[in-house]
């Protein structure tokens, strides 16, 4: 088989073992006549699916019945705007500006006449660290992004605060164990590391799903309404909760997320060496406390009109999605889950060779 190691941002790698399956049952789920894509989203048969992917994100996660699960549309951008509208209740809505995606936030904060308090912020760095984040402990919500996919930042634990902790995980979800405790509500749009894009998954604690007193917030958009439907209040993207249930499972056959963690800080600290051992040929953006281990932007610093040689070769050796972010321009490597540590080690191969040839 011709499949290209895929170094993508988002959408990006799935398992090859989630691929199979699916492509194994494509026409004919489970022996039924039928391919899941073409029955009602009420009936039983997807109800299995659908609620087989919330217990197995439980059991990731180690949660309980104090959080809800929901699978809603709109990408990480409709929660921009749907935390705010559900969470706000007229005291301090405060946020760490930690890039690209954590600006859009607070800009739809602001567009709903929220006044944000913005109480760390790394712009002056150029993203380039996760700044000290101190939330007060009487915020509506303090809000994060718990991986930085752009700039390659990652915050190593979580701040601590009383109020409740959101979270953009779009690019860290089922990465690692999280301490949940202070975790009011965690969300990311599926296609970096849970499945295709399409669904969104927003883990809410039960005492923040009614919250609003806002009339003006419309039915679809409050979580109450998905809550109350069991995220079945209009149609799902079904086909991606069904693959989204696939993935949760080659997960928990990994081992669960302690287990995915620590392939992930393998695979992250082997490019990372490269990086540091290559006499300065190539440049890591994130400062050496932030790096993410799921995203990776660097440079070449000998010369950075060597980087688009870098992408081109890398491609032709088979290898895709290397070319950094349009807001960061460089080189970036994105290695989620379903990266493995043999694709790395082809990438830092090349990384070494490419040096030793243009250094
Ligand atoms: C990709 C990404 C987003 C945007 O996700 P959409 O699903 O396209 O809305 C938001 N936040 C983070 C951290 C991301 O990586």
């Amino acid at each position: 088989m011709n499949r290209k190691i895929n170094f993508s941002a988002g959408p990006s790698a799935l398992p090859l073992e989630v691929l199979k399956h699916a492509q194994s049952e494509l026409t004919n789920y489970q022996n039924k006549g039928f391919s899941i894509m073409e029955i009602s989203h009420r009936s039983k048969i997807f109800e299995e699916v659908h609620f087989g992917a919330m217990d197995k994100i439980r059991a990731l996660y180690g949660i309980g019945e104090e959080y809800e699960i929901l699978f809603l549309q709109g990408g990480a951008h409709l929660q921009f705007s749907m935390i705010p509208m559900n969470l706000y209740q007229g005291g301090k809505a405060e946020y760490a500006n930690t890039g690209v995606w954590t600006n859009k936030a607070i800009k739809e904060a602001q567009t709903l006449g929220i006044n944000p308090s913005v109480v760390a912020s790394s712009e002056s760095e150029n993203f380039a660290m996760i700044p000290e984040v101190k939330f007060s402990d009487n915020a509506d919500f303090a809000y994060i992004c718990s991986n930085n996919t752009i700039y390659g930042t990652q915050y190593k634990a979580l701040p601590k605060t009383k109020s409740p902790l959101v979270i953009d995980a779009s690019s860290d979800f089922f990465a690692r164990p999280l301490d949940f405790s202070n975790i009011g509500l965690l969300y990311g749009g599926a296609q970096k590391n849970a499945g295709p894009s399409g669904v969104t998954i927003v883990i809410i604690r039960k005492d923040l799903i009614d919250r609003t007193s806002s009339p003006n917030v419309p039915i679809f958009l409050r979580y109450k309404t998905h809550a109350e439907a069991k995220s079945l209040y209009n149609t799902p993207p079904t086909f991606g909760i069904y693959l989204l249930n696939l993935t949760m499972q080659w997960l928990l056959d990994q081992g669960g997320l302690s287990q995915i963690q620590k392939k992930n800080a393998k695979k992250a600290a082997l490019i990372y060496d490269t990086i540091d051992s290559s006499g300065g040929f190539y440049k890591g953006h994130a400062r050496l406390d932030s790096r993410s281990d799921m995203n990776v932007s660097f440079n070449i610093a000998a010369s950075c009109e060597l980087e688009p040689k870098f992408v081109a070769q890398a491609e032709e050796a088979g290898m895709l999605g290397l070319k950094g972010h349009r807001h960061l321009g460089g080189i970036r490597a994105s290695i989620y889950n379903a990266v493995s540590e043999e694709n790395v080690k082809i990438l830092v191969q090349f990384m070494k060779e490419f040096a030793r040839k243009n250094g």
